[in-house]
């Protein structure tokens, strides 16, 4: 599906565990699909544990006439399940992926082993040839295993140069971060679009949980009007609404190629932040 917006938007998803999440989900993308995303992505759960949920959420979406990549680290696999998994990708009409180190999950024993974005990319390109647009992950913000600001961009271009497509960012709420990213990057000779990732915010307990976890900062200044609006959930969603869109808004201002919308399974704050933004 090509967009009819020239700023290109995507949706991402995970798998849901059960059969009334996916079919909530399957209302979430129909809803979504009027804003003509230019794909749908569906997560893979830490350490493969999804493989086949997020197969099938990959099928369903496909089955249902819409372009879907799915994300896809090693995880616990050996080289052949992700050899058949990709081929049966390819088989169903699959053209984009997003390829993943991934974390391992909680309580993995010792023996596991994460495998490099860079090398999942190499791989994929060495098995499938060009079949596949490969997204990578990128951090404005630095992944937080990362040693350095500068180790961190010379691994991203590294997943360019095996042979990655596009980025996606971490989410993140300081449009000067993405800003100085950018610039950064295309002087380490990175030419390839980087899209910025947009987490809307829902439930602001579960924003500061996970952006602890992946290392995305939160202003404080947002904190204290989130904590002084809290009893007034209409005024603190309208408050939401408006940030976020603000910073799409400098997003696209600064030449963003496009959005990938973390959606968290839920269309409504999505389609707003597009309503407001005239992309729809
Ligand atoms: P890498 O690019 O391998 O980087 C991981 C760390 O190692 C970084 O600190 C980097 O600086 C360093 N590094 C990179 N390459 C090398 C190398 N060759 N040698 C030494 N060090 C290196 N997680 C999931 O489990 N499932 C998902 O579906 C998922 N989807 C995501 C989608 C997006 C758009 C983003 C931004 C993240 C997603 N994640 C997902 C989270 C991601 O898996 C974690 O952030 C993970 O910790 C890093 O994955 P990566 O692909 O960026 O890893």
């Amino acid at each position: 599906m090509i967009s009819a917006n020239a700023t290109s938007i995507s949706f991402e998803f995970f798998p849901p565990k059960t059969e009334q999440g996916h079919a909530k989900l399957a209302e979430t993308r129909l809803a979504l699909a009027a804003l003509e995303p230019e794909y749908f992505s569906v997560t893979y759960g830490a350490g493969g544990s999804t493989r086949d949920n997020t197969k099938s959420v990959v099928l369903d979406g496909l089955n249902a006439g819409f372009n879907t990549a799915p994300h896809l680290s090693f995880g616990g696999d050996e080289t052949d399940t992700i050899i058949a998994l990709l081929q049966e990708y390819a088989a169903a009409g699959v053209n984009r992926l997003v390829a993943l180190r991934g974390d391992l999950p909680s309580g993995f024993g010792g023996g596991a082993r994460l495998v490099h974005a860079n090398e999942l990319v190499s791989f994929i390109r060495q098995h499938c040839g060009e079949q596949f647009h490969i997204a990578v992950a990128a951090y404005p913000e630095i992944h937080p295993e990362a040693t350095s600001y500068d180790t961190d961009i010379g691994f991203l271009k590294k997943k360019f140069d095996a042979g990655a497509s596009s980025a996606i960012t971490q989410y993140f709420f300081n449009p000067d971060a993405y800003a100085y990213f950018i610039d950064q990057c295309q002087a380490s000779g990175v030419e390839q679009p980087i899209y910025p990732g947009i987490m809307p915010i829902t439930n602001f307990d579960n924003l500061l949980r996970f952006s602890k976890n992946c290392g995305a900062e939160i202003p404080r200044w947002l904190c204290y009007r989130a904590e002084a609006l809290q009893h007034k959930p209409a005024e603190l969603n309208a408050f939401y609404l408006e940030f976020v869109t603000q910073l799409c808004e400098k997003l696209i201002a600064l030449g963003a190629p496009g959005i990938h919308f973390y959606t968290m399974n839920q269309a409504e704050p999505s389609i707003a932040i597009c309503q407001n933004l005239g992309l729809q």
